[in-house]
């Protein structure tokens, strides 16, 4: 499995904050999320901010932390809402406060496509979290995306996305649908054997 980085990690999610909540794996395997999680090291935060456009000065261990925390609980909030449950009420509480210290925080401003939007100074430490919160607000309220929501069947994924072609399963064909292709692959290969006279026994029917 390739380990990805906060610059190489795939952006499959169609909004930021789903983008955010897909920066590492959400699985049980703790091996898989160490190799998988690009948000560890210290500067990390910074680095996939500054990706995205949206990085200010660094906020140091707690505020990585916080982002973080924010992470889990988007990623809880979507994956409900894909699976048409309603999101924990600590999890809507944890994107309430982050989204509250941004509205506090920001300024609002024209954007490029002539509406308002909240905007933070590159000198802001909180930068990321903030747009990151700002975003998931907005994705929230926005019912015609909402629809389009959903969880990544793959195992050990649970990466969720915007369906914008109406066709879409996996979050990328290239890993997890790939991956499950081959599983099916081997699964009729087995059964063929099973099967052919001279491969392993049937068990008796009958
Ligand atoms: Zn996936």
């Amino acid at each position: 499995m390739v380990t990805p980085t906060p610059e190489t990690i795939k952006l499959q999610g169609g909004s930021l904050s789903l983008d955010f909540a897909n920066s590492t794996d959400w699985t049980e395997d703790q091996a898989i999320v160490e190799t998988q999680d690009v948000l560890l090291e210290p500067d990390s935060l910074e680095r996939w901010g500054e990706r995205m456009g949206i990085a200010g000065r660094p906020g140091g261990a707690d505020e990585l932390e916080l982002a973080r925390g924010l992470r889990s609980a988007l990623h809880a909030i979507f994956s409900a809402l894909a699976r048409g449950q309603e999101p924990d009420q600590f999890s809507l509480s944890r994107l309430r406060f982050a989204y509250a210290q941004a509205v506090a925080a920001g300024t609002l401003v024209r954007q490029a496509d002539g509406d308002f939007g909240l905007e933070w100074s590159r000198e802001e430490t909180r930068r990321v979290r903030f747009a990151v919160a700002a975003d998931a607000v907005a994705l929230l309220a926005d019912p015609a995306r909402m629809a389009r929501l959903h969880r990544c069947p793959g195992r050990d994924c649970g990466w969720v996305f915007l369906d914008t072609s109406g066709r879409r399963r996996w979050c990328s064909m290239q890993s997890c649908g790939s991956r499950e292709k081959m599983r099916r692959m081997y699964a009729r290969k087995r059964a063929a054997a099973v099967r052919a006279p001279g491969g392993p026994a049937e068990p008796a029917t009958g």
